[in-house]
């Protein structure tokens, strides 16, 4: 891992961004926003699944005047994301909103801009500066209409420049496409020109399955570089599901508030127990923790045994069941109707004895 980038520190809400805080995860809400039980409901799932930060459209008046009740329901920051029409990113600032999402490409006058920066500036709040490849500005996209990744920087850094320009002094910026190197490339260019810290993502990365392989690769293929602050899987899913694969993607980094990781085995014809339904059903009862916590599932006495060492608490299949380990120590066997039980007994028990739970 490279050294992370030095970033400017802003706050959204509580949460600290940039600056070598840990990298936080967030998502947006797909209810209608004006119904606010309705939206409440999900950053209540969200929070649950580990989210930091939470994003809300604004497409219209209606989802404006809800801001303020959806605010005071949560504890999470809550971010106004605000396209075409300054006068919601102004009603969402009087609403109390955490921070504001804006596309200085989808606001027309200048002018317009600079209320906005100044009404944000005044309420103490965070604007991000939003640039993707779906909506960059004509006249900056390339031939033929594409938005390359020099563009889509230079468009960021011209959006954050004016924002600066006009005394905004919490920024951060995305640059967003959908192509995987083209992000990359992107972010690379805005973190060697930019102190702001950056919020990372690939826009419109698909469906769960591909979508989380695609955000996989393409944000930890930035973060590797030490170039990022906060994240957002963009799924077309429930947004529950950003945040677990948000989770996974620093959990494989070890980076910020990681989580559980289970190492578990491919299997093979060597494999004595049932390592996949195993493995899924650890996975699944330990999903919600939010502190680190290494368990290996591991199918026979190959590598087993080496893998379960290494974690906290692991299993290796063998003979009749599988030997249990706790800190690198053999514990003692388990018959296969146990090995489930006992696997999360012991979890259990190391994360009271570390004060992780009650
Ligand atoms: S740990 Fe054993 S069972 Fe699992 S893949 Fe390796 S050799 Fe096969």
């Amino acid at each position: 891992m490279t050294i992370r980038e030095e970033t400017r520190r802003i706050t959204l809400g509580g949460v600290p961004v940039g600056g070598g805080a840990p990298v936080s995860v967030q998502s947006m809400t797909n209810t209608d926003t004006a119904d606010v039980e309705a939206t409440l409901l999900q950053v209540g799932e969200l929070e649950a699944a580990g989210c930091d930060i939470v994003r809300v459209a604004v497409p219209d008046r209606e989802a404006g005047e809800a801001l303020g009740r959806i605010v005071a329901g949560t504890t999470l920051p809550v971010v106004a994301d605000i396209h075409f029409d300054y006068r919601l990113a102004l009603l969402a600032l009087e609403q109390g909103v955490d921070g504001i999402r804006i596309n200085p490409g989808t606001m027309r006058a200048g002018s317009h801009l600079e209320e906005i920066a100044r009404a944000a500036e005044a309420a103490g709040v965070v604007v991000r500066v939003g640039v993707n490849s779906g909506s960059l500005e004509k006249r900056a996209r390339g031939t033929g209409g594409k938005a390359e990744a020099a563009a889509l920087a230079e468009s960021a850094l011209r959006g954050a420049a004016l924002m600066e320009g006009f005394g905004v002094t919490r920024i951060k910026l995305s640059v967003k496409a959908s192509d995987v190197a083209r992000s990359i490339e992107a972010y690379r260019i805005v973190a060697r020109e930019s102190p702001w810290p950056l919020h990372v993502g690939i826009t419109e990365a698909g469906t769960l399955w591909s979508g989380a392989i695609r955000s996989a690769v393409g944000i930890g293929a930035i973060l590797a570089q030490g170039i990022g602050d906060t994240i957002r899987v963009s799924l077309t899913a429930n947004p529950v599901e950003e945040i677990r694969v948000g989770r996974k993607i620093l959990a494989s980094l070890g980076l910020g508030e990681a989580g559980p990781q289970v190492i578990s085995c491919p299997t093979c014809a060597r494999t004595e127990i049932d390592v996949i339904g195993l493995a899924m059903r650890v996975e699944k009862a330990i999903e919600g923790y939010r502190f680190p916590l290494k368990v290996a599932v591991m199918g026979c006495p190959v590598n087993g045994p080496g893998e379960a060492r290494e974690a906290d608490v692991g299993i290796a299949g063998g003979r009749d069941g599988a030997m249990l380990f706790v800190a690198g120590e053999k514990i003692r066997h388990v018959p296969p109707d146990k090995m489930f039980d006992e696997l999360l007994g012991e979890i259990e028990k190391m994360m009271r004895d570390r004060g992780e739970v009650d």
